[in-house]
């Protein structure tokens, strides 16, 4: 197999003038692959910085509800910001050092990346600027303060429809300028060879961690794993830890949205508004027209709106390796819901869909059969769309009091 393809899908269709970066990019990566010691160092990291081993928490009462299979959940909103971001960002830093590079650029959708790669800047003294769509950058004004408060300089782009594909082009017109001093950090197993891999690589310190914990809880494999997607880089982290166990069932989520027959979802790998292309620098299957512009996706959670999906998974989903499903944001909401009322844990919006599908698939397995959902992140940022979506009273009035205090005052 061709370096950095899975099956037919990955590649690395970049600049001629990226050419020499990427091969500095590969050999540091490599290298480091090969040096023990890098992974120790990047575990001793996690440790000590971002509170790892996160926890495989037994959701006894999820689990009584239901009346099935045992739910466990990987508590990767236990990390340092929240969310299984800071795997990657903080491996990348470690690489970043080695290369002696003092300056790293990101893109972000949500914010939730950049403020990841902001903080992992700060931690590592290097210079830091986040690409954002400038519509984003009104949508999540709060993660836009807490980057620039944590050292960032944060670049509005207002080119196309001012959102996360139009900052990747971004981020990468500006490496292209700047290659000698700076690193690209991107977000998710996605983009061209080896980020597809090196971000999976990072992340599979969770499904190292969940082997070992269901093992040690258990004492036996799990019957099925879920995570949600959207680059895939949880569900590729948690993955890996079960990917030789043919009888452990892997289960991709995607974003339903409010329905694959609405098309406002952003469902990669069921809909057939999704078809093999090659954009932002690899090969995957898009969500595209026929003419091959990329459709506008919709999702309650604003990390899995994404039109593409790492090769990796393209791969193991054609292969029957990976069985993917879809939520819908009413399903999800519902998820969310009780899964705060029955064990006191608030995932992310986007966690909150591996919920939904394990929810479903959960009573119809029996009392012997156990899962483990990955809880991508917490939901404490979504207060904001989650309050909203439930239509609460006193919040809103919250909110229109703290207008008229700046207004007044
Ligand atoms: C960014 C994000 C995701 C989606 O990214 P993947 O690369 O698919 O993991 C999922 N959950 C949370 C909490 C996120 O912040």
């Amino acid at each position: 197999m061709k370096k950095g393809y899975f099956g037919q899908w990955g590649g690395a269709f970049i600049p001629e003038v990226l050419h020499q970066t990427f091969a500095e990019l590969n050999a540091a990566y490599e290298a480091a692959r090969a040096d023990a010691s890098f992974w120790q160092e990047y575990v001793d990291l996690m440790a000590n910085y971002s509170g790892r081993p996160t926890p495989l928490t037994f959701a006894e009462n999820l689990s009584n509800q239901l009346g099935g299979a045992r739910i466990y959940i990987k508590r990767e909103d236990l990390n340092h910001t929240g969310a299984h971001k800071a795997n990657n960002v903080m491996g990348q830093g470690l690489l970043v050092r080695r290369m002696g590079k003092k300056r790293v650029i990101a893109e972000t959708g949500a914010g939730q990346h950049g403020v990841a790669t902001a903080t992992m800047a700060a931690r590592f003294g290097f210079a830091c600027t986040i690409y954002m769509g400038e519509e984003d950058v009104a949508r999540q004004r709060p993660n836009v303060f807490w980057m620039e408060k944590l050292g960032a300089t944060v670049i509005p782009v207002k080119d196309g429809s001012r959102t996360l594909k139009d900052a990747i082009n971004e981020a990468f017109r500006d490496w292209v300028a700047s290659m000698d001093t700076t690193h690209y950090v991107l977000g998710t197993a996605c983009g061209p060879h080896p980020f597809p891999e090196m971000v999976a690589w990072f992340q599979s310190i969770i499904g190292q961690e969940a082997r070992r914990q269901i093992i040690e809880q258990r004492g036996a494999m799990p019957d099925r794993v879920y995570a949600c997607v959207g680059g895939g880089s949880n569900a590729m982290g948690i993955f890996q830890g079960f990917l030789d166990q043919s009888g452990v069932e892997l289960v991709g989520v995607e974003a339903g949205g409010k329905g694959l027959d609405t098309g406002k979802h952003a469902s990669r790998m069921l809909s057939d508004r999704a078809a093999a292309g090659v954009a932002q620098g690899y090969k995957t299957k898009f969500l595209q027209d026929s003419d091959g512009q990329m459709l506008d996706t919709h999702s309650i959670s604003a990390g899995l709106d994404y039109v593409g999906i790492s090769p990796i998974l393209a791969d193991l989903g054609e292969k029957g390796r990976v069985r993917f499903e879809a939520a819908t944001d009413d399903e999800v909401l519902a998820a969310l819901q009780l899964t705060m009322k029955t064990e006191g844990i608030i995932p992310a919006l986007e966690s909150s869909h591996a919920f939904a599908q394990a929810i479903k698939e959960a009573p119809t397995m029996s009392r012997e059969q156990a899962i483990i959902i990955n809880m991508s992140g917490r939901g404490d940022k979504d207060i904001f769309t989650i309050a909203h979506a439930f239509n609460d009273p006193s919040w809103k009035e919250f909110i229109i009091g703290r207008a008229e205090e700046y207004r007044t005052k």
